[in-house]
């Protein structure tokens, strides 16, 4: 491809912290606040005007993932820190319900709009914690054999974030890219979606009373010309609004339905998924009003503001987490977060593969998983930490991304304080810190 060389240009620096966490997703702020209530002094850039990422902004309205079940039918937590404090203060709010037993796991739903604004409480909470919002993370500054921070675009220009460590929690490890680390890009990535909410439904038979008719209708109807639906299973998801439902049943390529998923790390196929996932949502819609009992005067009241994506790249960590691990409950000894989510791999045909963890189990993510290979100075949390396509359809989820992004900002803060590499970090003293702080890495 044709290239152009670019003048070099100044940046001023905006700030100089021990921290920066690029991405403010679930895990960058589950990771920035971990940081700062440690004593770091922490930057979170984030390129939308609001954090959250796919969880509450792009319309992800389930925390799946918080709890296992025992062998004798009994639910049990399995992530706490700042994923629970989240989920009990939506709660508290009226803005979440559950848990719900899911597959040997648990299912919270949640208001997507609430779920945003308690991100910025809980951020703007935080004295160390200088938030960046439509702030694009374009590059590392180089440091003396690790990056020296970050360069980021903002309203009028460039700015320079100076840090002694980073973590890049902005689910497509574009930190990790610019800094050169090694990436990971399967050989099947799951599909992104267009996630919406209805109104005026009357909701309580399909949501409440029968949340599997959804899905049933969606199957029945896969073969009707009347409808191109792009998914068979899918979900009406209550929004804790009366009369209001979120909607998960699109499902986007660049092509035809039976064509592969939309890469959203290639530009012009993110364009083409953000017109696509558009079209889907009129069409899923008017499949909603025509054929769901009780949807028949309900309209699309809110439209996430870009596709949901969920899975692009990831580091190619120490170590790398398999589909082995979770069908074995692995366990380690560096283990930093844990989960019990089965493996949920959006797959051709419209379908979903479920492969559950073994029953009254769950699994555990060491701390390699977050650092990249060779590349030092850097974590990476959420969803682009180190794991191969099947583990990454089950570690994606919110409550472990928010566990991973708890660990990282934690092992960052360590890293910084003793001005050591985060590889060097005492796993031990790590473990402790997060335990103390709420984390959950071994049963309750
Ligand atoms: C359609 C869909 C449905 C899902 N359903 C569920 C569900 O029901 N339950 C569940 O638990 N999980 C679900 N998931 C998975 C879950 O929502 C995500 O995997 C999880 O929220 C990812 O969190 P994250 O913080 O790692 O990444 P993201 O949410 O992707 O956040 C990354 C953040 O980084 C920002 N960013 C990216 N690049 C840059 C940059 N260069 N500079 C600055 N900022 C940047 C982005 O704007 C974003 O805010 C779903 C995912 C999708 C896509």
């Amino acid at each position: 491809m044709e290239t152009i060389r670019l003048p070099a240009l100044d940046a001023p620096v905006a700030g100089e912290f021990d921290v920066a966490v690029a991405g403010g997703g679930a895990a960058g702020l589950a990771a920035a606040i971990s940081a700062a209530r440690l004593g770091s002094h922490v930057a979170l850039i984030e390129l939308e005007g609001l954090l959250g990422g796919n969880a509450g902004p792009g319309g992800v309205s389930t925390v799946c993932g918080m709890h296992w079940v025992e062998p004798g039918g009994k639910m049990r937590r399995i992530v706490g820190g700042v994923a629970e404090e989240i989920v009990q203060s939506l709660k508290n709010s009226g803005s979440a319900a559950g848990p719900f037993p899911f597959k040997g796991s648990s299912v919270i739903p949640f208001n997507p709009w609430a779920f945003a604004r308690e991100c910025d409480e809980m951020a703007m909470a935080e004295k160390n914690l200088r938030l960046f919002l439509h702030a694009r993370v374009i590059g590392v500054i180089a440091g003396v054999g690790k990056p020296a921070g970050l360069v980021i675009h903002q309203v009028g220009g460039l700015r320079a974030i100076k840090s002694s460590v980073i973590v890049d929690a902005t689910g497509d490890a574009e930190v990790a890219r610019s800094a050169g680390a090694e990436l990971r890009r399967g050989e099947h990535i799951m599909y992104p979606s267009m996630m919406f909410s209805m109104a005026n439904a009357d909701s309580a038979e399909v949501l409440w009373r029968n949340p599997g008719l959804f899905a049933k209708l969606l199957d029945e109807h896969w073969d009707d010309p009347e409808y191109r639906l792009p998914r068979r299973e899918g979900a009406l998801i209550p929004t804790m609004r009366p009369r209001e439902a979120q909607v998960a049943a699109t499902r986007i390529t660049v092509g035809g339905r039976d064509d592969p998923p939309a890469d959203a790390a290639e530009p012009d196929q993110l364009t083409l998924a953000e017109i696509e996932g558009r079209r889907q949502v009129d069409e899923v819609a008017r499949f909603v009003r025509e054929i769901v009992p009780g949807f028949k005067e309900s309209y699309v009241s809110h439209v996430a503001p870009r596709i949901g994506v969920r899975e692009t790249l990831t580091i190619l960590g120490e170590f790398t987490l398999t589909e082995n691990d979770i069908i074995n409950a692995g366990r380690f000894p560096d283990a930093v977060a844990a989960n019990s989510w089965p493996i949920e791999d959006h797959i051709a045909g419209g379908k979903t593969e479920w492969i559950e963890c073994p029953p009254g189990k769950f699994y555990q993510v060491p701390y390699r998983c977050l650092i990249p290979q060779k590349v030092d100075g850097l974590l990476a949390a959420g969803r682009c930490f180190s794991a191969t396509h099947k583990a990454l359809a089950s570690a994606r989820t919110i409550a472990i991304c928010m566990a991973t992004g708890q660990a990282a900002g934690t092992a960052a803060h360590i890293a910084a304080r003793e001005k050591i590499a985060p590889r060097k970090v005492s796993v031990k003293n790590l473990q402790q810190i997060l335990t103390d702080n709420g984390a959950i890495i071994e049963r309750e």
